[in-house]
């Protein structure tokens, strides 16, 4: 097995120790902590600071605001980070990634899923990239300031950004910070397409013509991100990936793969797990089967094209982005 190969763009691992608090990186006991990671082959981990709002943060107690909620969340990472900086350290650079890749460390990248604590005031993007964040969802499954979520409603489905969320847009490519589109409105995602220069990034999301869910990107979208040589995260979760499946198979997750490389070309496929954000069962069981994962690619693609999608791709639009 190769250590250091795969690049995972989304878990909700972060979530889950920040607010259980039970838990650490090295005992969380879902599907991603340290041991996993190292089993697995990580080399770069998204670490997504989720900020529940409407019921969900009703049903988990939350009380403070969203950008309160962040500015926590963001404190829990850095205290995981300080508590394990023998095995695992923050990234903001890919040159980070690569100094801890040599030094046999892990890499950890914080990002946000849902701008929602930005708050419609365009300051706090860069406040959040100083805090470390270097890539965020526009939108969760809510409106926000910025724009509107994916809805199987096609006409809300179509709803674009506000004007707000292209200012947005503008100072995060400005900044280096990776506009994710999953979760967006499909209207949204033409206006970052139309608007924006860097790559951007569907950090977990799959393939429309396969499964037919609207947190899916249609071969247009997939061909979009593909044009401005962004990537595309294959997200593990089971309806995305089959609308009936009962597990989630290795054999899912690679024919989205070889879909999306089909559709949108090889260097626009990636990984994005959305490790304990989904449910299982998972044939390959959690982040320490990721190997499972690799030997089911590599039935299909060639060596070299297995590392593109386990890490190369995304190192590349990331690199991109940050302006290396
Ligand atoms: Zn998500």
């Amino acid at each position: 097995m190769k250590q250091f190969n795969i690049f995972d763009m989304h878990c909700d691992t972060l979530s889950d120790i920040h607010r259980l608090g039970k838990e650490d990186l090295a005992t969380a006991s879902g599907h991603i902590n340290l041991e996993k990671l190292w089993k697995g082959g990580s080399l770069v981990q998204c670490f997504a600071a989720f900020i529940p709002t409407h019921e969900g943060a009703v049903r988990r107690g939350i009380t403070e605001g969203p950008y309160e909620y962040f500015l926590h969340c963001a404190d829990t990472f850095d205290r995981q980070m300080e508590k394990f900086s023998d095995q695992i350290r923050p990234v903001r650079t890919v040159a980070e990634i690569e100094k801890n890749r040599d030094a046999g460390l892990l890499s950890a990248m914080l990002t946000i899923e849902d701008a929602v604590p930005v708050e419609g005031r365009i300051e706090r993007v860069k406040e959040f990239y100083d805090r470390g964040v270097r890539m965020m969802s526009l939108t969760w499954n809510y409106e926000n300031s910025i724009g509107y979520p994916n809805s199987r409603d096609p006409e809300a489905h179509m709803l674009p950004l506000k004007p707000f969320g292209l200012e947005v847009i503008a100072e995060m490519e400005r900044l280096g910070m990776a506009v994710d589109v999953s979760h967006l409105s499909e209207g949204g995602f033409w206006d970052v397409a139309n608007h924006g220069s860097k790559p951007f990034i569907a950090s977990h999301s799959c393939a429309r013509a396969l499964s037919d869910h609207p947190r899916n990107l249609t071969d247009d979208q997939l061909r979009a991100v593909a044009k401005r040589g962004g990537v595309v995260g294959v997200n593990f979760c089971k309806p995305f990936l089959r609308l009936d499946a009962t597990v989630s198979t290795v054999e899912d997750i690679v024919r989205h793969a070889r879909y999306i490389a089909n559709v949108a070309g090889i260097e626009t496929v990636a990984m994005g797990s959305d490790f304990d954000g989904i449910s299982g069962p998972l044939e390959y069981e959690d982040f320490s089967g990721f190997p499972m994962i690799v030997d089911g690619l590599s039935r299909v693609f060639s060596d070299d094209d297995v590392d593109r999608i386990c890490h190369g791709n995304a190192l590349r639009a990331f690199r991109d982005i940050f302006g290396e």
